[in-house]
Formats: structure tokens, C-alpha cells, sequence
């Protein structure tokens, strides 16, 4: 089969991999739809992480092929949503809601969905299958609610943003702009995003939000304020993972206030004296996309909700090095990967 391989950093092929096998009796084997580039995936690419011939991708839509005999939720022919994170959805941690830190918990990249095909351990705990076939036009939101939407939706709910609240949003990508969608969808009166790209606004106001910011630091913490009657947002989400992105989530949580904080932290440090003094609720890391996937594949196929609208550029897997390329010269928010 054909699988996206990292050489090193910016190196990007698509390369003959081996065809993967049930080794578990708990293993699926699926055919990949769809997969796509994520934020995340830059990082290796731009050599701020490693990166010697390693397979790539942990966003995945597509039909199962193959299980293992002791899947009992999935059959071969069913379309599946999995998250980006395996979980085995029985253990202590899964039945509280956190299926990413399962203590069979294993990061989807290590497996490389930017593939025609995929094993999936743990299927039962990490597919959802969909209610039937969808429609071509509904396979990017699916696709979309396997990692940007389901974490989006975590940070919303972690920063329990809802009626009677103001949430402000730090951070314009993929993440962040499906987090407005979530605080949209989980009734918040007042949604502030961050941002200072046109057509982000542009897709932001689309997702639900009612004003914008363009300042950042302190200046953005000052304006937040500014909106909110001088106390902060109730609820704020932290979509970048950037020293400066990751203080201003903090500065704009209100007294008492929420922050869901998702964007992957690379080299940051937060003062303690800070965020002791902030004397706000803090909820964040690696999303239990899992724990939201049944709700949010069935809001898609309603037509409830329109995340697909993340991805502005879709390639055929082969042109994946391309589609790499336009996501760090930042000519596309999120590129999908038809397989
Ligand atoms: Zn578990």
C-alpha cells in the first residue's frame, strides 16, 4: 500500500509501506477514505521535532476491511470515525470521559493514517461506526470530527463554555475555529475570536463568532477586558501552544473563569506566580475525542454542524508532499488527503 513517509524534516514522500495485518484479536483493518495534514504535523516538518523516515498522519475516515475475532461493535463494510488517540473506551480512566490518556492509550501518528490503509488496535474502544454510508459531501466533516472538531469541542467543554457566557478564543487554526463552532453549539452568548487573518474572520464569524480581536499579548488581554466590563471572559480556549498565545489565555480568564487549553505546548513555561494568582479553573492536553465522537457523528449527520468547511484544499494522497508544502507557507488552514 501507499503511505506518506517523513525522511527528515521537510522531506515528505509517499512511499510503498507494507499492507498492515490483524496481530490482536482486538485489531481492525480499514481502508482509508479520507485523512488529512494536521497543524501538528508541521512541527517534524519544520524540524523543531525529529524526524528520520517516519510515517505520518492520525486523522482517519474509512471502511472497515478486517477485524480481529474479538471486535464486536464494527463489522467489515461499516464506515468509521476514530480518534486521533487508541483507547480501549473500559478501562477506569476511559469510562470517566479520558479516553486519551487510556492505559492502553497509543498515538494514532505512530500508526501513520496518511495511507490507503491502517490497523487499528483497540477497535472497539476507537472507532465509532457511522449509522450507514455517507454521502461523498458529508466525508470531510467526518473526517474533520476525528481530531480538529473533537478537540475544539473538549477545549469548549473544558473551558465550560455555554449559556450565559462569554468565550474568547485564542487562535485562528483548524482547532480554534472549530472551538467556536463547539461554544456556538453549547449555547454561549458571546464568542470572541482571536485572530487577524481576513478570511479567518471570515470562517470564524461563519462558525458562530460575534466579535473579533486582531491584538495579541497583552494588547488582546487588554481588549478582552475592554469587552467584558473589565473581568475577563468566563470562558477562554487556548488553540496555538505558544508562549505568548498560552499567557494570553491566561490573562484573559476572568477571576473564577474556565481555561481549556489544546494547542500542543512546545517550549513553554508558565510562571507559577501567574497562573497562582490568576485563580482560575485550567483543563487542557490531548483531547478524549472518543468520549464526543457518538454525539458529534450524529450532529454531522443531521447536518447540524458544517466542520468540514476547516479543510480549504483537498489533494489526492499522492500529492501529499504539496499539500505540506501550502500548510507551512501557510496557503492552507488544513489540507485533505483523498485516498
Ligand atoms: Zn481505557
Amino acid at each position: 500500500m501507499r503511505g506518506v513517509v517523513m525522511r527528515t524534516p521537510g522531506d515528505v514522500r509517499v512511499e510503498e509501506r507494507d499492507n498492515p495485518k490483524i496481530v490482536e484479536p482486538t485489531d481492525a483493518i480499514i481502508r482509508l477514505t479520507a485523512t488529512c495534514i494536521c497543524g501538528s504535523d508541521l512541527w517534524p516538518y519544520r524540524g523543531v521535532e525529529p524526524a528520520d523516515h517516519q510515517v505520518m498522519g492520525h486523522e482517519y475516515v474509512g471502511v472497515v476491511e478486517e477485524i480481529g475475532e474479538q471486535v464486536t461493535t464494527l463489522k467489515p463494510g461499516d464506515f468509521v470515525v476514530g480518534s486521533f488517540v487508541i483507547s480501549d473506551n473500559t478501562c477506569e480512566i476511559c469510562q470517566a470521559g479520558f479516553q486519551s490518556k487510556c492505559v492502553h492509550a497509543e498515538f494514532v501518528a505512530q500508526i501513520g493514517t496518511q495511507a490507503e490503509k491502517a490497523r487499528i488496535p483497540h477497535a472497539d474502544g476507537t472507532l465509532v461506526a457511522t449509522p450507514g454510508q455517507p454521502d461523498d459531501d458529508l466525508i470531510p466533516a467526518l473526517l474533520a470530527a476525528s481530531d480538529v472538531l473533537g478537540t475544539g469541542w473538549f477545549a469548549a467543554d473544558a473551558a465550560q463554555a455555554g449559556p450565559g457566557k462569554t468565550v474568547a478564543v485564542v487562535g485562528d487554526g483548524a482547532v480554534g475555529l472549530m472551538a467556536i463552532l463547539a461554544a456556538r453549539q453549547l449555547g454561549a452568548d458571546r464568542i470572541i475570536a482571536m485572530s487577524r487573518h481576513p478570511e479567518r474572520q471570515q470562517l470564524a464569524r461563519y462558525y458562530g463568532a460575534t466579535d473579533i480581536i486582531e491584538e495579541r499579548g497583552d494588547e488582546g488581554v487588554a481588549k478582552i477586558k475592554e469587552l467584558t466590563g473589565g473581568l475577563g471572559a468566563h470562558s477562554v480556549i487556548e488553540a496555538v501552544g505558544t508562549q505568548e498565545s498560552f499567557m494570553q489565555a491566561v490573562g484573559a480568564t476572568r477571576g473564577g473563569g474556565h481555561l481549556g487549553y489544546v494547542g500542543v505546548n512546545h517550549e513553554v513555561k508558565i510562571p507559577g506566580i501567574e497562573l497562582f494568582f490568576a485563580g482560575i479553573h485550567t483543563l487542557g492536553g490531548p483531547a478524549p475525542v472518543r468520549r464526543y465522537l457518538p454525539d458529534l457523528i450524529q450532529r454531522i449527520w443531521n447536518r447540524e454542524i458544517d466542520p468540514g468547511k476547516v479543510f480549504d484544499l483537498t489533494l489526492p494522497l499522492d500529492q501529499a508532499a504539496e499539500g505540506y508544502r501550502a500548510m507551512h507557507e501557510r496557503r492552507a488552514t488544513k489540507v485533505l488527503l483523498s485516498i
